[in-house]
């Protein structure tokens, strides 16, 4: 690659080329993951569709590894690369809501936060995810799941139509009714087939939220574990809740007496008033020992999908694992109670994520996504602030894993993924999807431009 290539590249951009020696390039290649240290060799910071085709067509054209970064929050940094392009979309933040249809206009750089705070305005939300900084696009494009799932479905379910830039350079329009096969492929199968610059997504009325977290201390976890599994199944799907293993953060507001201490929560929102969550929520309650505390109350739904963004901020250490999982007997709870109580750190998690009401209703080969008949999804996230605890958070990461695994599926949700998992694993995760991901890959990006990312390698002619 020639310097005066380069600097026509530079001079074809509306956006800005940053190279290492340039003041801003450390700032512009951190990722989410403190854990992830890349130098790319080229960071095209892209504010419209013609600085994408023109990034695409230096990639291709000087053969090299090309990486798409939306919210920059993927575990493996696989919004970046070592020695490649990066084509970093974050500056293209626009948001347009349709109050008559209730959709909403998504521009790539987006953060779920982003989009929440533009459509409450017009009483509307699409399902994302619990932490409003994470980027849209690789969460859209990899499933999405998040506090109105059960009710609405997969951030995918709503996704109505993308623009995309492929790797040869075309702009296409993919939809139910065209491309239509593409399409299909981007709902689950990640960053593989080109460059989203645009989503429209169908939002619901959603507005005031009762909703918050529920903290026991560990000694009740077995009962509280059996307990919600037993109930979620039978809870209106206007309720969106997730149980996890935590430590109660040692800080203000939390109660003194608990801080620091391994803790069973409970963290949801109910769409619906106050009255209603409260008679919703009366089963669970009654069946277990009294919370350490109880913070449900009615909140805006951007403030609860912002609840965590304090404890996790940009530049921590992760390191995630994940499964799908179709049921939790309770040889299975027992053992990650086991695990959860060597967490290395005050951060360390695992949560399970619901996979059922509407999920369920959407057949298993109509998206890419296929565990339609899981009941979770589950995370176990090794995260702490001090580089030096990496090992560690890998160490117990990975215990915890091999340990519970065996009770679960096979594969789990990409976006939960390092990228060192066992061979098989991404075709465990598309299960009888996969070899039709690979043909639209072999269609659409024959020569695997797009394969930073959970690669799907094209299928041989
Ligand atoms: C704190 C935290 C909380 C999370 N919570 C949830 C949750 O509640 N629910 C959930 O479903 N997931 C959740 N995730 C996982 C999240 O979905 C993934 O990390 C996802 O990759 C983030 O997308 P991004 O755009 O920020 O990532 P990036 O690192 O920017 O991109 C990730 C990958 O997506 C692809 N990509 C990005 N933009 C584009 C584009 N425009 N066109 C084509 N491909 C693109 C690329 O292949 C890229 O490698 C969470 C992650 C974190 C760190």
């Amino acid at each position: 690659m020639s310097d005066q290539a380069t600097d026509t590249f530079a001079r074809s951009l509306r956006g800005k080329l940053i190279r290492p020696t340039d003041s801003d390039y450390e700032d512009a290649r951190a990722l989410y993951n403190g854990m992830i240290d890349k130098r790319p060799r080229l960071i095209a910071r892209c504010v419209n569709v013609a600085d994408v085709i023109a990034a695409v067509a230096f990639a291709r054209e000087e053969g090299m590894l090309l990486a798409i970064r939306g919210g920059g929050h993927n575990g493996p940094g696989l919004g970046s690369v070592d020695d490649g392009l990066v084509i970093d979309l974050s500056l293209m933040k626009s948001v347009r809501v349709d109050p008559r249809t209730q959709t909403v206009r998504v521009d790539p750089g987006c953060t779920s936060g982003d989009v929440d705070h533009a459509t409450h305005a017009f009483g509307l939300a699409v399902p994302f995810g619990i932490v409003s900084t994470t980027g849209v696009a690789g969460l859209t494009l990899g499933g999405g799941t998040g506090y109105l799932t059960r009710q609405h479905g997969l951030t995918i379910d709503n996704l109505l139509e993308v623009d995309v830039v492929l790797a040869d350079g075309r702009f296409v329009t993919a939809s139910e009714t065209e491309h239509p096969d593409l399409f299909w492929a981007l709902r689950g199968g990640g960053g593989n087939f080109g460059v989203v610059t645009s989503f429209k997504f169908q939002a619901h009325p959603v507005k005031m939220v009762f909703a918050g977290p529920i903290f026991w201390e560990a000694t009740d976890a077995p009962s509280v574990m059996r307990t919600y599994r037993d109930f979620l199944p039978n809870a209106p799907e206007e309720l969106g809740m997730f149980i996890g293993l935590k430590t109660v953060p040692p800080m203000d507001p939390f109660p003194r007496e608990h801080w620091g201490k391994r803790a069973c929560a409970v963290i949801g929102a109910y769409n619906g008033s106050a009255a209603e969550g409260e008679k919703v929520l009366a089963p669970l309650l009654k069946e277990v020992p009294p919370p350490a505390f109880n913070w449900m109350s009615t909140i805006p739904f951007p403030a609860m999908n912002g609840l965590f963004d304090p404890f996790f901020p940009k530049g921590l250490q992760w390191y995630w694992k994940g499964d799908y999982v179709k049921s939790l007997p309770d040889e299975a709870i027992e053992t990650h109670i086991a695990q959860a109580a060597n967490a290395p750190s005050n951060l360390s998690l695992m949560h399970l994520y619901p996979i059922d009401g509407a999920v369920h209703r959407v057949a298993k080969d109509a998206t890419a996504w296929n565990a339609r008949d899981a009941t979770f999804s589950m995370v176990i996230a090794g995260i702490d602030s001090d580089p030096n605890q990496a090992d560690a958070l890998k160490r117990w990461g990975r215990g915890y894993w091999n340990a519970v695994h065996p009770f679960n599926l096979g594969g789990a949700y990409v976006n939960f993924m390092m990228d060192d998992e066992a061979d098989g694993r991404l075709q465990a995760s598309y299960g009888d999807n996969f070899g039709r991901l690979a043909l639209v890959k072999a269609q659409y990006d024959p020569t695997n431009l797009f394969r930073v990312n959970q690669n799907i390698e094209p299928a041989l002619a």
